[in-house]
């Protein structure tokens, strides 16, 4: 007889964007008239630039040749791509990362959700809370989490690490000492950056315990303020216990073309196994390369031309976030966030839960966010917005939310 993964019937209720889509789509079918505004999932809304969009049309007439054509490229991605971020994201900033330790891939969602296959199924896991559902819910597919605990709102083995006003939504170091720990900065949902010296510290506390911290920098094109790392690899010592995962979706609109990278260091080793190769026998097995015409788009993201257009292209979202950080503060919200990160992190009216806000503000003003508690227990009270609208769009949001 089949038997299924049991551990799949232990996730939360529904996908968090599944039950937002739900409501959202109940309430258009009823007012098929009112324009309904989404700052809630994080999609972008600028198309390619034309630096990526020459790059694919030339790949792609390439590939229709004889002397261009290319079938299944090196399973860890193509050394070009690779040489160009080892340049551009590591050695520029003072990192040495070399080409050997990046792995190409279709994103980082799958990268982030699949890096706990190389560990083992007894190690305890740290997220912050709130936390990107996808860190909590692949290790909870794997097993590796015990039971949801409707008391705590969590898993019964996962160490939580709240992430409060009170500390500046940066986790602090926990008492009892985990293995794995998740770490995304600019940070999903509260839109928080972290120092380099609080990095440099995490990195301390991963080296002297041997735990992996598994670094998510998706969001580091956003940062504007100096003292703020765009890598791990910034920190001293972060090779020997850090792995990093990058995205080329929100710093050049990637989310429906789809590329990323993960960094896992030579230097990376437990139990005397290098996770290099670990993470290199996974990927060599499970996948089998992004598209050739993809990465040599993602490779002109890192021309000169690439870099302007994305620099005026992420400008507009941080307009956006600019926008509704200082609106919400004149209405007389409390708003975190925006500053280094294309998300907004606010603080619902006294009394009124995350979900309720929600329904009050698609009923009321037709605006879509994220209900802070759909990120985790320390979400409640908090609800997000993300700049990624237009910049009309993003106005007429604003407007009608200082309206109610
Ligand atoms: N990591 C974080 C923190 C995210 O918020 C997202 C997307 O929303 C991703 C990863 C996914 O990135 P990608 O589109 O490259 O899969």
């Amino acid at each position: 007889m089949v038997t299924i993964n049991t551990n799949y019937e232990k996730l939360k209720g529904n996908y968090l964007f599944s039950e937002i889509a739900g409501r959202v789509a109940a309430y258009a079918k009823e007012h098929p008239d009112q324009k309904i505004i989404r700052l809630g999932i994080g999609d972008v809304t600028q198309p390619l630039v034309p630096a990526v969009v020459q790059a694919l049309k030339k790949a792609a007439q390439e590939m229709g040749t004889p002397e261009g054509f290319r079938g299944y490229g090196p399973e860890q991605g193509y050394a070009f791509l690779r040489e160009t971020i080892a340049k551009q994201d590591y050695e520029n900033r003072g990192c040495d990362i070399d080409a050997d330790e990046i792995f190409i891939s279709d994103g980082a969602k799958g990268d982030v959700g699949n890096i706990q296959e190389i560990f083992g199924q007894d190690n305890l896991v740290a997220v912050c809370d709130p936390v990107y559902p996808v860190y909590v819910d692949t290790n909870v597919m794997a097993g590796r989490t015990g039971d949801f605990n409707l008391r705590t709102g969590g898993y019964d083995r996962v160490l939580y690490m709240p992430c409060t006003r009170e500390n500046g939504f940066i986790p602090q170091l926990p008492d009892r000492t985990p293995d794995l720990i998740y770490l995304c900065f600019p940070n999903n949902p509260t839109g928080a950056a972290i120092s380099k010296e609080a990095l440099q510290q995490w990195v301390d506390y991963a080296n002297q315990n041997g735990s992996v911290i598994l670094y998510d920098a998706a969001y580091e094109a956003y940062i504007t303020q100096e003292g703020i790392c765009h890598s791990i690899y910034e920190c001293s010592g972060a090779k020997t216990c850090a792995i990093e995962m990058r995205s080329f979706s929100k710093n050049a609109g990637f989310t429906g073309l789809r590329l990323g990278f993960t960094v896992v260091p030579k230097e990376l080793v437990r139990q005397g196994v290098s996770l290099r190769k670990l993470w290199g026998r996974r990927h060599g097995t499970k996948y089998n390369g992004a598209p050739y015409i993809v990465q040599r788009a993602g490779e002109a993201v890192y021309s000169k031309e690439g870099k302007a257009q994305l620099k005026a292209q992420i400008a507009v979202y941080q307009e956006n976030a600019r926008i509704i950080r200082e609106g919400l503060t004149q209405a007389g919200y409390t708003v975190y966030g925006g500053v280094n990160a294309p998300y907004l992190w606010m603080e619902t009216p006294r009394g009124v839960t995350s979900w309720q806000f929600f329904d009050q503000l698609l009923k009321q003003v037709q605006v879509v966010g994220t209900p802070g508690e759909g990120f985790g227990a320390h979400g409640e009270g908090y609800f997000r917005l993300t700049a990624f609208g237009t910049l009309e769009n993003t106005k007429e949001a604003l407007e009608r939310i200082r309206r109610m």
